[in-house]
Formats: structure tokens, C-alpha cells, sequence
């Protein structure tokens, strides 16, 4: 009973608030939180020969000598983080929702200093990010003049939606800003630090491109890319899929955070992105037949999905 007023009483103030897309958008999740249980983990599958179980819950995965797909397939999202070693330090690459402590992974496979920088902000990639001290963060100038007093940022409702499965909401002590297109140097390996908004503002991707390897978060998953969340936008994923198209050349490996099927890590290829840009064009040229009541579910050829907004909502400014 009480959850189904607090549904009504959401939908009222959805309605209410009309046009206003974020606080909109971020109802939509409130309702999906309250009408929506939290699935539990899934029985452990076979994941192939490559991929190692630690222990009953993470899975390793060696990409390259010095790179490790760190994976949650029981996790109903089947999150990836990515962890990327150089000569002197290495970097975590989202850190997953916090369900188990990934800290002995990470430690299993180097004992260099470890620096965890978020994809983006949502729940999901920063679960584990307060276990390593300071965290990286991309420097834009809406996240860093709320933590300019005092070097903690926590993120928003609208960019965390930790409500949705009751994680709270962290204070990340932020102890390096890194420049968009400025270059992580590893000791021996450089990342550079790409902005890839449009799944969220704050998205960001890591361009290895003596290795060839991209890591992009959400901005493209195995599954519908989602472009209905807070703070997403068409019209800034059109622009990243252009950019990340010309950075990748046809051999690219595209690491991901989330996964489909079995077995391994979900790696996607450059075709993938661009199937992700035309779609994105045929949606701006008003081309595709939409499916679903919200999100809406738009794909080429029931091809690659995109998961927009209403059309009201849509925005390619
Ligand atoms: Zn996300």
C-alpha cells in the first residue's frame, strides 16, 4: 500500500514538473527503484578457459600482460573494472558497486601504487572507490568547484541513482584532477583521458594507444546503450561517438563495463561504435520507429539499441 502511493505521488509530481528533464528523468528511476526488488546474485556460470575465479564472486581476466578485466558476472548488471598497470602505478578503472570489497583483487595483481578513477559517477563504478584513499577525477569545472573548499565531492542523487539498489551516497577525496585530453603516465604507459559525455556528463574513456585498448565505461555496452538517465544526452553522445570513432582505428580493442552473456569480459569492436553513431544519425534524422512506453528503445535494423527519452526529452544541442 504505501509503496503504491509512493508511486502515485511520484507520478503526480512527474507530471507536475512537466518539461523539466533531469528532475523528470530522475523520478522515472525513483519510480523503477520503488516498484522494482533489488535481484540477487546469480548462480556462478561457466566463464571459459581465460577468465579465473578469485573466490566465489570476482573473476580475473588478463587482456594483455599488464591489463585485467576484474569482473562481477553474478552481479545482476554484470559490472567490469579494468585495471591498468604501468612501471610505477596503475590505475583502476571503475571499481564496481561495493557489494563485495574488490581491494584483495586489486592486490593479487600488483602491489604498485593504485589510483581508482570512476568512468563516471553512477553507483555501480564507484562502490569501491573510497577503499583507495584519493581517487582521480576528470576535471570539469561542474564537479570541481563543488569540492574547490574542501577537495570531497559527493555525487548527486541524479548522478549517483545508488538509491535504486540502497547504497548511500560517498564522499570521494579527490587528489588528482585530470585535464580532458591530458595523458595518465603509468611509468611506461600512457592513458589518455578522453570526455565521452552523453550516457552521463561526467562519462569519460582511457585511450591506450601504444596497445591499442579503449575503455569506455558505459558510453557503449554489450547491451542498450542508455540514454535516458539524468544528465544524458543525444546530442553529447552523437559528438563522442564522432570523437572516439576518429581516436580508434579498425583493430581497437573497446573494453566496456557490462557484460551479456557468458563466457568473459564484454569487448566490443569499432564497428560497434559506429553502429552506436548511426543509430544516433537516424534518430536525429527522425528515421526510426521507436519501441517501448519508457525508456523508449530505438536500433537500426534491430541492431544495436539506444534507450532514449520521450521525445520531448531528447535533446541534440
Ligand atoms: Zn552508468
Amino acid at each position: 500500500m504505501l509503496r503504491r502511493v509512493l508511486i502515485l505521488s511520484l507520478l503526480i509530481a512527474a507530471v507536475a514538473l512537466g518539461a523539466s528533464r533531469d528532475p523528470r528523468r530522475l523520478l522515472f528511476v525513483h519510480i523503477f527503484a520503488a516498484t522494482t526488488d533489488v535481484p540477487p546474485l546469480d548462480p556462478p556460470v561457466d566463464e571459459g578457459s581465460d577468465v579465473r575465479w578469485f573466490d566465489d564472486y570476482f573473476t580475473v581476466q588478463q587482456i594483455d600482460a599488464d591489463t585485467f578485466a576484474i569482473g562481477e558476472p553474478r552481479y545482476h548488471d554484470r559490472n567490469y573494472n579494468y585495471l591498468i598497470v604501468g612501471d610505477e602505478r596503475a590505475v583502476l578503472f571503475d571499481s564496481g558497486p561495493g557489494v563485495r570489497d574488490i581491494v584483495p583483487v586489486v592486490r593479487d595483481l600488483t602491489m604498485l601504487p593504485v589510483t581508482a578513477l570512476p568512468s563516471h559517477l553512477h553507483y555501480d563504478h564507484i562502490g569501491n572507490h573510497t577503499s583507495f584513499g584519493e581517487i582521480a577525477l576528470v576535471d570539469l569545472p561542474f564537479l570541481r568547484e563543488r569540492s574547490a573548499d574542501s577537495g570531497v565531492l559527493r555525487p548527486t542523487s541524479a548522478e549517483h541513482l545508488g538509491f535504486v539498489e540502497g547504497f548511500r551516497r560517498p564522499y570521494l577525496h579527490v587528489g588528482e584532477w585530470l585535464a580532458v585530453g591530458s595523458e595518465m603516465d603509468l611509468g611506461g604507459r600512457r592513458l589518455q583521458v578522453l570526455h565521452t559525455p552523453g550516457h552521463t556528463r561526467e562519462s569519460i574513456s582511457l585511450y591506450d594507444r601504444d596497445r591499442d585498448q579503449i575503455f569506455v565505461g558505459d558510453f557503449i555496452t554489450e547491451g542498450p546503450t542508455y540514454a535516458f538517465v539524468p544528465t544524458a544526452s543525444l546530442g553529447d553522445y552523437l559528438r563522442s561517438a564522432v570523437s572516439v570513432l576518429e581516436k580508434i582505428g579498425d583493430e581497437t580493442r573497446v573494453m566496456t563495463a557490462h557484460r551479456l552473456d557468458p563466457p568473459g569480459m564484454p569487448e566490443l569492436a569499432r564497428d560497434d561504435v559506429v553502429e552506436l553513431r548511426d543509430t544516433l544519425l537516424a534518430m536525429k534524422r527522425g528515421e526510426l520507429e521507436p519501441t517501448g512506453s519508457f525508456p523508449r528503445m530505438y536500433s537500426l535494423a534491430g541492431g544495436r539499441q539506444v534507450a532514449a527519452d520521450l521525445p520531448w526529452g531528447h535533446s541534440w544541442e
